[in-house]
């Protein structure tokens, strides 16, 4: 009974040319395993980023709808929570075969929606798909532990899914994000209610049908849709008990509070403004073949692009010039057509957003070395588009530089020492990423101890923690100062809750006439 779905999540590789012929259908929800059309009258359009041209509409889910998928998710909890860590696991492992099946078609509806290159967007499916693989080892993850704590008594904890949790998603990683809470949050126990960026859901409900086809029951994988107002759903649901948000500063701040103020666990990654400090004495052309991928890939919208360079003396300042040349020669185009490096900015408010910032730079004195401004590939004149910028003598307190542009930009500052830059880099309020470019053991490990980022690159441009690890940003990117990060052992700490159980087989006061009063010292 599904109503169908819009052809930027089945369009692969042929439909995506003659998507006017479609007549932009809308995009559905997923509840108990269907997708239904909704029947709210309120719709946000999503336009193909390249061409600006309608693809589909997002329904902006009614009170009803959300409230629907609340209890099917809260539904679903007893009996999956029930089910083996090991039954959970199998389906993770089909689900995994699934997506490496799809991987085509959801990154060409990642490429559709969210104008990344298809390469790009190979990519943004695997480091998902990782997450999902290293959840196949669920049962080692909640191994609980026991101990005899004293003579004839043990006390054992075990990991208990937390109930029904929720996912608010941004645009920049449509299939990666979703990814890095759907995995985890299910094969703990819990069931979901995941609402992808209403710019770029057609990722998610690939992995929905996924989802399903994987086998897993109704109910477990909900996928809602809207913006704000179904943001303050979850965030007010009483069945919702913890919430995972990436995305803006703006939207996690008000996120973490209104959701702790509630009750809920929550773990929200945040904004970012990532340097990268590079020494006289790095290897020149691995750094400037690091930065010019890490500063303009995907439109500099990533969150650990490196968007901000330190130059540490007057060698490396002379570099960029160069740098300058290796930027213009990126190929600037629709994300489907072969040889492109980046592709369009998601919205054109967000490329008005990007160019206003460039301007700010001019008017406060910087040199705007590159200028993307202006510029249209050929064959779409419509498009989003901001070619690679560079902004060379920045200060720190510039626009440009205290706020996150999330465009193709880099700004450049210049320093003279190592102590330097390290002191530029801590005083900034973000500390989502850094890289530091030098051949040098004992400077890397002097950046490595003092630098106040939560992922470090040590001549790696984007030093994103592979699944066994945790994505763990630090001051103002991640919000609670940190405590909840996503996947690796600490996502499984935060879909979960401990339980200790302390017994005791052989009572050692059976024939004792009087209870002892005093607190037990397990002596
Ligand atoms: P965003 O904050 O605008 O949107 C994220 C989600 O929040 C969306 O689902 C949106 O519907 C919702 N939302 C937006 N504004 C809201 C508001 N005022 N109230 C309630 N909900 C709101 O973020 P975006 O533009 O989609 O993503 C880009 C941002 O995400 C950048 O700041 C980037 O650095 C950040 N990001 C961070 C990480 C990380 O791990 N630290 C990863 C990816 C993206």
């Amino acid at each position: 009974n599904d109503v169908r779905l819009p052809s930027t999540t089945t369009s692969y590789p042929t439909e995506h040319i003659t998507k006017a012929a479609d007549k932009v259908a809308d995009t559905p929800y997923f509840l108990n395993n269907r997708f239904v059309a909704s029947e709210t009258t309120e719709f946000i359009d999503l336009h193909d980023p390249a061409t600006n041209e309608l693809i589909t509409r997002v329904p902006q889910m009614t009170d009803a709808e959300l409230k629907a998928a609340a209890a099917a998710a809260q539904a679903a909890f007893p009996a999956w929570s029930a089910t083996s860590v090991i039954h959970r696991q199998s389906l993770m492992f089909k689900f995994v075969g699934l997506i490496r099946e799809n991987w085509e078609r959801l990154a060409a509806s990642i490429t559709l929606e969210q104008g990344k290159t298809l390469a790009d967007a190979r990519g943004d499916v695997l480091r998902g798909l990782q997450v999902a693989e290293a959840a196949c080892g669920a049962s080692e993850l909640l191994k609980g532990e026991v101990l005899e704590v004293a003579k004839d008594m043990e006390t054992r904890s075990y990991r208990e899914a937390l109930g029904v949790v929720g996912a608010i998603c941004p645009f920049n990683f449509p299939a990666m994000i979703p990814l890095w809470c759907i995995p985890i949050a299910t094969v703990t126990g819990n069931t979901l209610i995941l609402k992808p960026s209403e710019r770029d859901p057609g990722a998610a409900m690939i992995l929905a049908e996924l989802v399903r086809e994987a086998g897993f029951p109704e109910g477990v994988v909900n996928i809602v849709h809207g913006s704000h107002k179904t943001v303050d759903f979850i965030l007010d649901e009483p069945v919702i008990k913890a919430i995972s948000f990436v995305g803006s500063n703006k939207a996690g701040e008000y996120i973490f509070n209104r959701g702790s103020a509630n009750g809920k666990r929550v773990q929200a990654n945040l904004g970012a403004k990532n340097h990268a400090a590079v020494l006289p004495d790095c290897n020149k052309n691995h750094f400037m073949n690091s930065v010019v991928g890490a500063a303009f890939g995907a439109a500099g919208q990533r969150c650990m692009a490196l968007s901000t360079l330190v130059t540490v003396g007057p060698e490396t300042e002379s570099w960029i010039p160069e740098l300058a040349e290796m930027a213009k020669n990126l190929s600037v185009n629709g994300g489907f057509e072969a040889g492109a490096d980046l592709g369009p900015v998601i919205h054109p408010q967000s490329k008005e957003r990007i160019e206003s910032l460039i301007a700010s730079a001019e008017a406060e004195g910087a040199t705007i070395l590159l200028d993307g401004r202006g510029f249209k590939p050929e064959k779409y004149p419509n498009g989003n588009w901001v070619g690679p910028t560079i902004i060379t003598n920045v200060k720190p307190h510039m626009k440009c530089y205290t706020e996150e542009i999330f465009g193709p930009v880099l700004v450049v500052l210049n320093v003279e020492t190592l102590d330097e830059a390290i002191e530029l880099i801590n005083s900034n309020e973000y500390g989502n990423g850094t890289a530091i470019f030098t051949r040098s053991g004992a400077t890397a490990e002097t950046f490595r101890r003092r630098i106040e980022a939560g992922q470090v690159g040590i001549n790696v441009p984007i030093p994103v923690p592979l699944p066994m690890f945790s994505f763990t940003g630090n001051k103002k990117s991640i919000a609670g100062g940190g405590a909840n990060t996503f996947y690796g052992r600490p996502g499984v700490n935060f879909y979960t809750q401990q339980k200790t159980v302390t017994s005791m087989w052989q009572a050692a006061d059976a024939l004792s006439q009087k209870a002892d009063v005093a607190m037990p010292t397990h002596s």
